[in-house]
């Protein structure tokens, strides 16, 4: 794994990505291909696909979770898991997604909106 910063077109901003082995977890192997994995994927990535790492968010932090990456970037939130049923940090990123750092599972993160006491 070799660690790179490269210019995010997608958020307009410098960003740390590592570069993996391919291996068979994406898909059919190949071979020709690395990994791309954005440490800096957060709440700005919220659209379509990222410009270096060619997936969605969603895909992006699953990538991060399966190779034990710091996910120090990130906020979290602890609380039960739809995926796996179990009691565990969740990263938040994008447009109110989350992902179990246990299982890697994406999923939606619903927050209703706060407002003060009266
Ligand atoms: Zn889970």
């Amino acid at each position: 794994m070799s660690s790179h910063q490269l210019h995010c077109d997608a958020c307009a901003r410098p960003v740390r990505i590592m570069v993996t082995a391919p291996h068979a977890l994406d898909g059919p192997p190949n071979m020709h291909d690395a990994e791309f994995i954005c440490l800096d994927v957060g709440e700005q990535c919220t659209g379509g696909r990222c410009p270096l790492g060619k997936v969605e968010p969603d895909a992006m932090v699953s990538r991060l979770i399966r190779n034990g990456l710091p996910l120090d970037g990130m906020k979290s939130v602890f609380t039960l898991c739809p995926a796996c049923d179990s009691q565990a940090e969740m990263v938040l990123y994008g447009d109110g997604h989350a992902a179990c750092t246990v299982c890697g599972t994406p999923a939606r993160w619903v927050l209703r909106h706060a407002e003060p006491l009266t």
